[in-house]
């Protein structure tokens, strides 16, 4: 039988981090997660750090752990707030709220819109403009924006760190992709 989502990122949080507790700086964080969400095998959390609020968050990739967090060490991962937030997953899966990504035809309500926006990533709307031939610095050059800051938001993103136009953004990649279908 096919292991669950919640097994899968289980077992690979086990052998990212074969220990039994946690080192001692994660420690301090374990549990103390809020707004706890799952997506697929993808699971998100936010934690009041030295330095403000840190969102972190751990994804199964191939079999492997990949994680980020916006502190400002862990924007490649590995950072004592990814490690709490895998043993607070193996302490109460069930506090992470299973969430699912909105398809883009079912939104209606700003909120859906929002949800939507939430599950996707401008990494793969901007790869998806490309499978159109439309390359990232085309686009943002149309939009009047600079190829580097498109980059840089995009890069963002993935780390958890958030420019206030990620959404707008993304909202033009999807204007593209409409009409150019529509020219088909
Ligand atoms: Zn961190």
């Amino acid at each position: 039988m096919a292991k669950s989502d919640i097994d899968t990122i289980k077992s690979v949080v086990k052998a990212h981090w074969p220990v039994t507790t946690p080192g001692a700086k994660a420690k301090r964080y374990v549990g103390e997660f809020f707004d706890l969400t799952r997506r697929g095998k993808k699971i998100t959390g936010k934690v009041e750090g030295n330095h403000g609020i840190y969102t972190v968050s751990l994804e199964v990739k191939a079999e492997r752990l990949s994680s980020a967090c916006s502190c400002y060490i862990g924007a490649y991962g590995n950072c004592h707030h990814c490690q709490a937030l895998g043993f607070t997953f193996l302490q109460d899966a069930r506090a992470f709220k299973a969430t699912r990504a909105k398809s883009l035809k079912s939104v209606r309500t700003p909120e859906d819109l929002n949800k939507y926006l939430n599950g996707v990533t401008l990494e793969k709307l901007l790869s998806e403009l490309k499978t159109k031939g439309i390359t990232q610095k085309a686009f943002a050059e149309s939009i009047g924006m600079n190829s580097r800051h498109l980059t840089s938001v995009k890069s963002c993103e993935l780390r958890n760190r958030y420019y206030n136009e990620l959404g707008a953004i993304k909202l033009a990649c999807l204007w593209f992709l409409e009409h150019i279908e529509n020219k088909k």
